[in-house]
């Protein structure tokens, strides 16, 4: 049973180019929902905060300090443990993004709070916060809870659609973690935009991705890309795909590449191994284009198009086009 001794759930808000990302907003509404006391948000190294207030966040916490203009695990650890500290929360509750998978569970260890990571739904069971996740590859879902006085729980983006709270007094805390140059670890030495504009695939709300069964570059490019493009979807790939160089390594779905948990997954002339469905098969609508019919992934998908992805992919392209 935990020990609770603080109140209310502390959202750590993460921001790119100055604003929120999509998952603070998914986990604030989720946040409010689960009637566990006050939602209080976390921001560290500043940004426009104002719209988390309308967001439901009474309090917002704010570590701001030079040294966490970029990312680095030692100084964001300091300032997310600073901020916790502060908020008095008996529930942190974060993205599990490249930033929240790494900080997390150094906050967690340094601080002695139980920590839940990748979850894909939360609920509140008695007043407490149970995460549910994945596990075994997504074969099977754990639910898990904490014991500690502080429950550290990361949660894949897209797990909850976005349902906005009652606006909230939004009081700004400014939090001092005590940071110096010290802090840092890491020498930023050079921040590469990546080559697509589109959304990152781990917070892609759609996903259309090709595997294998592609077999050149140019195919890749001219029918994966089109059709992500045309339902303003991010392009990803099998391993095999990426292996073959037909896609990028940062567009590989997988154990071995991302995990993402969009609203539509389209896969394109991919088996469904399992290493391959550990990356997608949380995904809410799975569809599935495979001329085999006894194909592995018809198993999980939601729907199964028997058929030449060279003749199904350019056909829906087509009636969206004709729909717009
Ligand atoms: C340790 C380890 C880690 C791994 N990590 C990952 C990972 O992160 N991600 C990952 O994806 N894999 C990973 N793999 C590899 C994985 O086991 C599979 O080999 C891989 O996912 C297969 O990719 P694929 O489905 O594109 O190719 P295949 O398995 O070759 O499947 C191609 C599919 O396309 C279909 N097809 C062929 N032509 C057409 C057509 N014209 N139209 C429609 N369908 C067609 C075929 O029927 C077949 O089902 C990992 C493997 C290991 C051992």
């Amino acid at each position: 049973m935990k020990n609770t001794m603080g109140n209310g759930i502390l959202v750590y808000c993460e921001f790119e180019g100055g604003q929120p990302r999509k998952t603070a907003y998914e986990l604030l509404g989720k946040a409010a929902q689960l009637g566990l006391g006050p939602v209080s948000a976390l921001v560290v190294g500043g940004g426009d905060t104002s719209s988390l207030a309308a967001w439901g966040a009474a309090q917002v916490f704010v570590v701001d300090h030079p040294v966490l203009g970029s990312y680095s695990t030692g100084a964001y650890t300091k300032a997310i443990s600073a901020g916790i500290a502060a908020s008095g929360a008996a529930y942190v509750i974060a993205a599990a993004s490249a930033g929240g998978r790494d900080a997390l569970p150094r906050v967690a260890a340094r601080n002695g709070h139980g920590l839940v990571v990748e979850c894909t739904d939360l609920r509140n069971e008695g007043g407490q916060l149970v995460g549910r996740r994945p596990v075994y590859a997504g074969k099977a879902l754990v639910d898990a809870r904490t014991s500690s006085a502080v429950g550290l729980f990361t949660v894949r983006p897209n797990s909850f659609v976005l349902a906005q709270p009652p606006a909230a007094a939004g009081a700004v805390v400014s939090v001092d973690a005590g940071l110096s140059g010290a802090d840092v670890d890491v020498k930023v030495v050079q921040t590469l935009a990546p080559a697509s504009k589109s959304v990152d695939l781990t917070e892609a709300d759609r996903i259309v991705s090709g595997g294998r069964s592609l077999k050149s570059k140019e195919a890749y490019d001219s029918v994966v890309r089109p059709l992500a493009a045309a339902l303003g979807a991010t392009a990803g790939a099998s391993r095999a795909a990426v292996d073959a160089g037909y896609a990028g390594h940062s567009e590989q779905v997988g154990q071995t590449g991302k995990v993402v948990s969009p609203s539509l997954y389209i896969a394109l002339g991919i088996s469904g191994a399992i290493q391959h469905l550990a990356g997608m098969r949380t995904s809410r609508v799975i569809v599935a284009v495979n001329k085999d019919p006894e194909a592995p992934i018809f198993q999980y998908a939601t729907y199964g198009i028997v058929g030449d992805l060279f003749e199904v992919a350019p056909a829906l392209q087509a009636e969206l086009a004709r729909l717009k």
